[in-house]
């Protein structure tokens, strides 16, 4: 298996100066650390990041990209234009676009396949609400939005990062334990093991609450293969913490 991968999502936070420190005080502590990481950026700030970013050891990301290719779609950012950036990794179906933007399975996985032609791996999400866990249908409800990006995708699924973000985890300061993390984590595995071939080549990070108190317990696991991280992304010395517990 590939070393770890640590992708911290800014969400929609940061400012020039703000992005300048922090990207700075990342890329100075990051000597030695074996795992991959990235930060998914906002769109603005892109070309930003990628002058900072350049020569480094850390990715660029977006959070997302537009499910069509070109054209009369305003305020949408397609995978074209992220490649002008040297864009590496775009989250695709985060639980906030899902929730807020009424992004369907079918819009996720159209934006994946915009994503691959473009070179960019998608790290796609997915995960149940505390709703669907208390009536038992997690598996159900992952395996349904996984499923609809293999069905997109066939024989590329095997270059996507699959990001499993319990809805109820994310933001709140509840974590998923590893053992919860580690079964949904399986399931997932199993499903692109049905779907390709070569599945060992799709990590699958933890999101939901991650901090560099619970990271190594969750990334001891072992379908934990790295983390998708919020909030703690924007502290140097936290992310910087996680990086380190994902290079042991
Ligand atoms: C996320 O936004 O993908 C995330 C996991 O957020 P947090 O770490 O803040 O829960």
């Amino acid at each position: 298996m590939a070393a770890k991968l640590m992708v911290g999502n800014w969400k929609m936070n940061g400012s020039l100066a703000a992005n300048a420190s922090l990207l700075s005080e990342v890329l100075a502590g990051m000597g030695g650390k074996t795992c991959r990481a990235a930060v998914c950026v906002p769109a603005p700030y892109l070309a930003q990041a990628q002058a900072l970013l350049a020569g480094s050891a850390l990715a660029l990301g977006a959070q997302d990209v537009s499910a069509h290719e070109a054209g009369a779609y305003t305020g949408e950012v397609s995978a074209d234009m992220l490649r002008d950036f040297a864009v590496r990794y775009c989250i695709v179906g985060h639980s906030e676009r899902r929730q807020y933007h009424g992004e369907s399975d079918v819009t996720v996985a159209s934006k994946v396949q915009r994503a691959l032609a473009a070179g960019i791996t998608p790290i796609v999400c997915v995960g149940e609400s505390l709703a669907e866990r208390d009536a038992g249908q997690t598996e159900a409800v992952v395996k349904r939005q996984l499923a609809a990006v293999i069905h997109t995708n066939g024989h590329c699924i095997s270059e996507i990062v699959v990001a499993y973000e319990p809805v109820w985890a994310i933001g709140t300061g509840l974590t998923a334990t590893p053992e919860q993390a580690q079964h949904v984590h399986a399931v997932l595995r199993a499903q692109l093991q049905a779907a390709t071939a070569h599945a060992d080549r799709v990590s699958i990070l933890y999101g939901g609450s991650m901090n560099a108190a619970n990271a190594a317990d969750l990334l001891a696991q072992p379908d934990v293969d790295g983390g998708l991280i919020g909030g703690a992304a924007l502290k140097a010395s936290e992310f910087l913490a996680m990086l380190k517990a994902a290079s042991r």
